[in-house]
């Protein structure tokens, strides 16, 4: 594609690094058939090429960003289901990174949305106001039908019930079982901590009996995507120096291998902390160490030699490639493999490619097409009769929960459920007899 931007606008790093990246796309529009929500509306501004056009058409022009231009912009699901398919490498998550903070830049939104975004971005990254928020929620449920329609989603997403602050979560170590492996800090997150503690319970009794020593880091927090995506670059960095800075302490000394992500939502934000650095003199070293050492758990269990314990689970499982992980850190085929190794009858959704439609905070800000999204998905993931669901993300887990009766847990909690640790809370409904059996016989973790 051809540009033309002055001199002037290139002289702007991350400008001219748009630049380049427009440049790169030839407008084949192979995009366009993989992109979720232009199979949705069927409009080209909502399509990846169509918002490659209003972002060029914005920078080139150094033009303030508009309602039209942020609209399409806002109806992406930075699902990246696009890069996936282009066959030109078009780097459009980082193009879209950077026309979302220039219209938070220069566009004044209408007060409510603004008044909507801040908040989000300010209550989901504190647990404790996210669990109040919750609760108040659970609460005024029963007066969905007279409010707005963006905070009617958001009651709807609430789940009825919510687990106690697990203790997992607070700074600590956790020793390995048996001989030390490695040494790896485990990102606790902010949402999942508050929607579904035994995640995190699940993933450190799964890596210790893998010889794991596992560690919760004083001072790290939520990892910023959420104010990132809604193009509050300061908030975003704020999180990300704080979380480099207790990593690289402890990087310091004792010493970490590895940082485990289990929520692909986090973990694809932590491998962009280096690009995010890349012109800060002071932390673009570090921030692209943290980057390096990043791993999904779903990765770092597979490399482990990890092995069921007992008869295997008599369950049938559809498995959700979430887009953070399939899209965004190209982990496409290690869930799977990890689920059948375990012994489950596990099968790809049908369309995996398409966003679930929660993509952090979308669904609460965008909840028509969200809905739409999980239609799509749930019938997908229905269409194959599944015992049960499994995805390695708590967004898709929340949003794909809130659309089906099909109970879902996160793929590290079958795995250590299969290798002698407790069943899924999720799938405490599911009797069959094979797995009582099973149960009786694997001892306790
Ligand atoms: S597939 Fe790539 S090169 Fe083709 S229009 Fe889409 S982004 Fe541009
Ligand atoms: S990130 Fe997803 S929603 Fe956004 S343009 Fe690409 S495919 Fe479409």
């Amino acid at each position: 594609m051809q540009t033309s931007f002055s001199l002037a606008a290139l002289a702007d790093p991350d400008t001219a690094r748009a630049e380049k990246i427009l440049r790169a796309c030839v407008h084949c529009g192979f995009c366009t058939a993989t992109c979720p929500t232009y199979l949705e509306t069927g409009d080209e501004l909502d399509s990846p090429r169509g918002r490659i056009y209003l972002i060029k058409e914005m920078l080139e022009n150094a033009r303030d960003g508009d309602a039209r231009t942020a609209r399409h912009l806002d109806r992406c699901l930075t699902c990246l289901s696009c890069m996936t398919t282009c066959p030109s490498g078009v780097d459009y998550r980082h193009l879209v990174d950077h026309a979302r903070l220039h219209i938070e830049r220069t566009f004044a939104r209408p007060a409510p949305q603004r008044a909507l975004r801040a908040l989000l971005a300010h209550v989901i990254a504190r647990p404790d106001l996210f669990r109040l928020a919750l609760r108040s929620a659970a609460l005024a449920r029963p007066f969905a039908v007279l409010l707005p329609k963006s905070l009617r989603a958001m009651l709807e997403l609430a789940p009825a019930r919510l687990p106690p602050p697990s203790p997992v979560d607070r700074p600590q170590s956790f020793p390995a079982q048996g001989r030390r492996r490695m040494r790896v800090a485990l990102l606790s997150g902010c949402a999942q901590t508050v929607l579904d503690a035994n995640i995190n319970a699940a993933t450190v009794r799964l890596l210790t009996r893998l010889g794991v020593e596992v560690v919760v880091v004083p001072g790290v927090s939520c990892c910023g995507a959420l104010p990132h995506h809604l193009g509050r670059d300061a908030e975003a960095r704020a999180l990300a120096r704080r979380n480099i800075a207790a990593w690289m302490r402890e990087i310091g000394a004792p010493g970490l291998d590895c940082i485990v992500a289990n929520a692909s939502g986090c973990g694809a934000h932590l491998r962009d902390y280096g690009h995010l650095f890349q012109d800060d003199a002071e932390l673009a070293a570090p921030a692209a160490q943290i980057s390096a050492r990043v791993r999904d758990v779903s990765e770092l269990v597979a490399a482990l030699d990890y092995a069921p314990k007992g008869p295997p689970p008599a369950l049938t499982i559809a498995y959700h490639s979430a887009c953070t992980l399939g899209h965004g850190q190209k982990i496409t085929s290690e869930p799977l493999a990890l689920l059948r190794a375990a012994g489950f009858a596990a099968t790809l959704v049908p369309e995996s490619h398409i966003c679930c439609g929660s993509a952090g905070t979308y669904n609460l800000l965008q909840p028509e097409l969200a809905a739409a999204l999980r239609r799509r998905k749930v019938e997908n993931l229905e269409s194959l009769e599944p015992d049960a669901i499994a995805a390695g993300n708590i967004g898709c887990i929340t949003q794909i929960r809130s659309g089906t009766q099909i109970p879902v847990a996160h793929v590290v909690e079958l795995l250590d459920w299969a290798s002698g640790g407790p069943r899924p809370p999720a799938l405490e409904a599911i009797s069959h007899p094979a797995n009582a059996v099973r149960e009786a016989r694997a001892a306790p973790a």
